[in-house]
């Protein structure tokens, strides 16, 4: 794969978009272990996150990057918004000398922006968090030549696998045992940005 400036700012607008078709449904995951409100900070960002890459030109896929995260950090509340945004920022700077973004670089990259959540939210893996999908997608693009297809099946089954786990971070943590059974909202809103970037590779 190589990922161009109009490949990121595609990626961009199929995540709005899927964001916006499914922002109630993001609403109503949040509605049942947290506080209802994922599908409304989500959708606002991405849209903010649209009208900023609207009205810029860009030289580096980097720069296009650092855009989405300052966007996702300043107009996002909530865990989501700054988390997004410095998976975007650590994005940003590990590409931040690549004249072209292959395979290898971008999932150096990834390998970045989890680290980065990690830092930021002091969360791991199995804590049924947006890292649920992050991690597998980000071991998947280390070790294979990847294909859109896996990656979307990769991504959707990470998002369904957060059923299973008990929240240990974050507001559904405060659910306890409850939270199991429950989809995690930010590991949906995760799947909707690795399928678009599927999309995207395709
Ligand atoms: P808030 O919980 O502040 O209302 P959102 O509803 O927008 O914020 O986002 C909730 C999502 O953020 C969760 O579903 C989870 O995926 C993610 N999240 C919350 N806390 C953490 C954390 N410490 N590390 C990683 N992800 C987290
Ligand atoms: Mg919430
Ligand atoms: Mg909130």
């Amino acid at each position: 794969m190589e990922l161009t400036i109009e490949d990121t700012i595609k990626w961009m607008q199929l995540t709005n978009d899927k964001i916006q078709k499914n922002k109630e449904h993001l609403t109503a995951l949040d509605q049942v272990i947290g506080d209802s409100d994922h599908g409304i900070n989500m959708a606002r960002g991405f849209q903010e996150v649209m009208k900023k890459l609207d009205a810029a030109t860009y030289e580096t896929v980097s720069d296009v990057m650092k855009d989405v995260a300052m966007t996702l950090m300043s107009k996002v509340g909530g865990a989501a918004g700054p988390l997004y945004g410095t998976a975007f920022l650590k994005l940003s700077m590990s590409l931040k000398d690549s004249q072209k973004v292959d395979e290898s670089s971008f999932a150096k990259a990834l390998e970045e922006a989890v680290q980065g959540i990690i830092m930021r939210g002091k969360a791991n893996a199995g804590e049924k968090t947006m890292l649920d999908v992050w991690i597998p997608v980000q071991d998947y693009f280390s070790a294979n030549n990847v294909k859109a297809d896996e990656l979307e099946t990769i991504a959707k089954t990470a998002m369904e696998q957060t059923k299973e786990l008990k929240a240990t971070k974050g507001r559904a943590s405060y659910f306890k045992d409850k939270s199991i059974g429950h989809i995690d909202p930010g590991s949906a809103s995760s799947y909707y940005l690795f399928t678009s970037l599927a999309e995207v590779i395709e």
